[in-house]
């Protein structure tokens, strides 16, 4: 791992920022362009090319080129394989950097982004080199004098369009399944954090990827996402994002060509704690199921629903947690929390603040920005707990995505399961209690994609991951990623003449 970063020559020049078509990066056709901004100083970081609906035909069409011929069909499964460890170690090699730059333009902090962000996405990497030689068929016994057998071919061309809080992960964890079955790809990543998959894209023509299989086209999502979701020639799209594009993309694959959407969205998820759980742990799985990332997590514990026995204790100790916690210069080795990902994101928070205020819930720490000294140039929020809140409220009910916590008290069981079910989201939940059967009761009751008994965000680039309700549909990571990228051919044979 290359440990000899230098932060200010990153300022200057934090990597490649135009768009990467056929192996090259090149200027959008307009000559447009838009800026990002280091959001804990307010500084601009780089001015990033913006795709349009010509540019990403531009990709698209390398894309479809890339996948029918040339050296990328013909590439043998191992090879494949061999091409994503390299990545695998390239992007490893470069994790300080990657690390740095996403310190930089999301305002997380850098430990944050080198283990969780990118760290995580170099062992996603590693994981599906692993895939390529293990994706086949089946041989099927029908009836009469006929082989039946299947292929497993990759879907085409992928669209992929990735948010702005973990933007090397979700781009590799877009890509890397992507590739390992063989499919060709054009990414468009959040336009407030466009840097690392470019630098990304750089990094896959140093491992080898023939040109034409990545490519990378920053813009708006609208023109430049609308525009991939709407192409004739795209055969998939898959997304992580809000549930109000989301909706918008099934809308656009509706009325184009009907191609296949999967989709990763937003979240309210519950932390349930029952009176007989191992209470210490519970309130450090809160704590941090809340505030890292800043809360900018789609899985993040916004919602903690208490036992009413042990209510006030609990939140007592995860107070004073909240009141300690170090916000402030993501590069700062004691900083637990960075900045909010923009402006507009600490606004849209403090406007949920407000709007929990005025519905009656009772501010026990935070519920403000945090302008305490150089923060205040920056997008600092101050770590916030509601308490006193009803499961009806705005704050209850909508995701914030910030570092603002909503505690229900309940009295039992069954009005656990009640309150946790009654969002539109089902991303993840999280159930502590010392009783199995309570647990698991519970964990089957929830409707969820994920359930953490007696542990908060658990991943691993084997485990599935995704929502159901508006939550989105479609699980990544493991073999349900080969699945979303792989369509199934039925082969009959006559044997005899
Ligand atoms: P967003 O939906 O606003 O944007 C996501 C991406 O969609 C961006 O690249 C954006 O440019 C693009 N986009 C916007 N309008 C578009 C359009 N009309 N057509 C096509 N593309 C368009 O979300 P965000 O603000 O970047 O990210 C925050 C949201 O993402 C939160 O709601 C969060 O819960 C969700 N999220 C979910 C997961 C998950 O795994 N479920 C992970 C991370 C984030």
């Amino acid at each position: 791992m290359d440990t000899t970063i230098n932060i200010e020559a990153l300022k200057k020049d934090p990597g490649p920022t135009k768009l990467f078509i056929g192996g090259e990066f090149v200027d959008p056709m307009s000559g447009a362009s838009f800026g990002v901004t280091n959001p804990a100083t307010g500084e601009k970081l780089a001015e990033v090319a913006a795709a349009d609906a010509r540019d990403v035909d531009r990709a698209v069409v390398a894309a479809r080129v890339a996948f029918d011929g040339g050296p990328w069909p013909k590439m043998s499964a191992g090879d494949r394989g061999k091409l994503l460890w390299r990545l695998g170690e390239l992007l490893e090699k470069h994790q300080q950097e990657f690390a740095a730059v996403e310190a930089l333009n999301n305002g997380k902090t850098f430990r944050e982004a080198a283990r969780g962000d990118v760290g995580s996405a170099v062992d996603l990497l590693y994981y599906y080199a692993g895939w390529p030689t293990k994706i086949h068929g089946e041989t099927i016994p029908v009836g009469g004098p006929f082989l039946n057998y299947t292929l497993r071919e990759p879907v085409g061309v992928c669209g992929q369009i990735t948010p702005w809080n973990y933007p090397t992960l979700m781009a590799v964890q877009k890509i890397a399944p992507a590739l390992a079955c063989g499919n060709t790809v054009v990414l468009k990543p959040s336009e407030l954090t466009p840097l690392t998959a470019l630098r990304f894209a750089e990094l896959c023509r140093e491992a080898g990827v023939p040109p034409g299989v990545v490519n990378v086209v920053p813009g708006l999502g609208e023109p430049a996402g609308e525009a991939l979701a709407r192409h004739m020639d795209v055969d998939k799209i898959a997304f992580t994002g809000s549930t109000r594009v989301g909706r918008r993309l099934m809308v656009a694959a509706g009325e184009s060509n009907l191609k296949r959407v999967s989709l990763e969205l937003g979240g309210k998820s519950p932390l349930i704690v029952f009176a007989d759980a191992d209470l210490d742990k519970a309130v450090s799985a809160c704590f941090w199921g809340i505030f890292s990332n800043k809360g900018e997590i789609c899985s993040a514990s916004s919602r903690l629903l208490v036992d009413k026995r042990v209510h006030d204790d609990f939140v007592a100790k995860l107070t004073a947690k909240a009141k300690a916690l170090r916000v402030g210069d993501p590069f700062d080795p004691k900083s637990e929390m960075g900045a909010q990902v923009s402006t507009k994101q600490l606004e849209r928070i403090l406007g949920y603040v407000k709007s929990g205020v005025a519905d009656g819930a009772r501010v026990e720490c935070g519920g403000e920005r945090d302008t305490d000294g150089a923060k205040a140039k920056g997008a600092f929020m101050k770590p916030t707990i509601f308490t006193g809140v009803a499961p009806t409220m705005t704050i209850a009910q909508e995701e914030i995505f910030g570092p603002v916590l909503s505690v229900i008290p309940f009295e039992n069981d069954a009005q656990a399961a009640t309150i946790a079910n009654g969002t539109v989201y089902g991303l993840a939940a999280s159930i502590w209690t010392r009783d199995a059967g309570r647990a698991l009761a519970l964990a089957k009751q929830v409707r969820s994609g994920v359930v953490w008994v007696n542990l908060y965000n658990g991943f691993d680039s084997a485990s599935p991951f995704g929502g159901v309700k508006q939550s989105g549909f479609g699980r990544e990571c493991g073999a349900h990623s080969i699945d979303l990228y792989t369509q199934t051919k039925s082969v009959w044979v006559r044997l005899q003449a």
